[in-house]
């Protein structure tokens, strides 16, 4: 039988590539100059039948169309944006993607910085090794989580996981999502501005979309107010950088939490200087315990797309 052509679209995970590579034909995409990528996948159309894509890149409508015998993308990640779902529905070729694996992780980190950001621990941190401690005296006094009103944008897997995790710390919650969910208690405002004004830390964390695009614009910025924290662990372009940039520049808004950026792998370096922001690079479920879950995941997905059985974790 045909060994199943899988073309990984970018570096992801050594125990995946290892894999891939032991049990169907793969081709890395990254070997080849970004110049002679369209090239790269002409030569090879004829053995690609699956793309396995990740959030920095997945499948877009020119790769599909370049590739007339893909079967299925399979996308390392919950978030779908670097998909292009459209086309693949009209070529009639099956998506997956890792939904759960990565609540856990990424639930915690949002709590994680929105504790960072408002107890400044990673200026705090910087403060003791440049030995300000000894030299300065005590850290200046920093914002209290525990208690503080949680909004959550996008009461999904990871929202819901979030909002567990602050329940804990006694916060209260409250949450903006298409529809109102029957099975909690949780304070529902029908649109994002009116979320802000009345929590003090927002926490995003819906899929991108045209319609969820530059969300965070700067009324909603506004609304959250100089005292509000905004944490960002769902994608960059749900924030409009610019007016972050300014609005935490300017002390408009208390606090940001940022672990996704509008042009990754840049992140704005006006913030670098910023004690009241704490910035990580996508790390979101960059544990060596998810990633493993991940990439298994991905491989029974193209095991059960071989052999005809029911796919694992299909989109479509
Ligand atoms: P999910 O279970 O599908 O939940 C998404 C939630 O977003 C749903 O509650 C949905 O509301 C809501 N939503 C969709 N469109 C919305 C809109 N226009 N306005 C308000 N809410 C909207 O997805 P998930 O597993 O929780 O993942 C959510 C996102 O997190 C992913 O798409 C991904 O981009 C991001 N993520 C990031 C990382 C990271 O490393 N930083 C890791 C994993 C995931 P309804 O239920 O009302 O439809």
């Amino acid at each position: 039988m045909e060994s199943l052509g899988v073309l990984l679209a970018a570096r992801i995970d050594p125990y995946l590539e290892a894999e891939l590579d032991r049990r169907f034909k793969l081709f890395r995409f990254w070997e080849s100059p970004p110049a002679q990528r369209r090239e790269f996948l002409r030569e090879n159309a004829e053995a690609i039948r699956a793309v396995v894509g990740s959030p920095a890149r997945g499948a877009d409508a020119e790769m599909i169309d370049l590739l007339p015998r893909l079967e299925i993308v399979a996308n390392f990640g919950v978030g779908l944006d670097k998909v292009d779902l459209r086309r693949c529905r009209e070529r009639g070729v099956r998506v997956v993607y890792t939904p759960d694996v990565v609540t856990d992780d990424t639930a915690d980190l949002a709590i994680g910085l929105a504790i960072a950001a408002m107890r400044r621990i990673c200026d705090s941190d910087r403060y003791l090794r440049d030995g300000s401690w000894k030299d300065k005296g005590d850290y200046k006094l920093t914002s209290k989580f525990s208690g503080k009103t949680v909004g959550i944008l996008g009461l999904g897997r990871i929202g819901q996981a979030v909002a567990k995790r602050a329940e804990g710390f006694g916060c209260p919650i409250c949450y903006c999502s298409r529809s109102e969910k029957r099975h909690t208690n949780y304070k529902y405002y029908p649109s994002v501005l009116e979320l802000a004004a009345n929590c003090q830390v927002l926490v995003v964390a819906c899929p991108l979309t045209e319609e969820t695009r530059h969300i965070i614009n700067r009324e909603v910025i506004d609304a959250l107010g100089p005292k509000g924290v905004l944490v960002n662990i769902g994608r960059g372009p749900h924030v409009d950088e610019c007016e972050l940039v300014s609005a935490l520049l300017d002390g408009q808004l208390g606090a940001a939490g940022l672990d996704v950026f509008e042009h990754e792998p840049h992140a704005p370096e006006q913030l670098f200087g910023l004690d009241n922001v704490v910035l990580v690079p996508h790390i979101g479920t960059d544990t060596l315990e998810t990633s493993k879950a991940m990439a298994d995941l991905i491989l029974e997905n193209l095991e059960a797309h071989v052999s005809n059985r029911p796919l694992l974790t299909p989109v479509f």
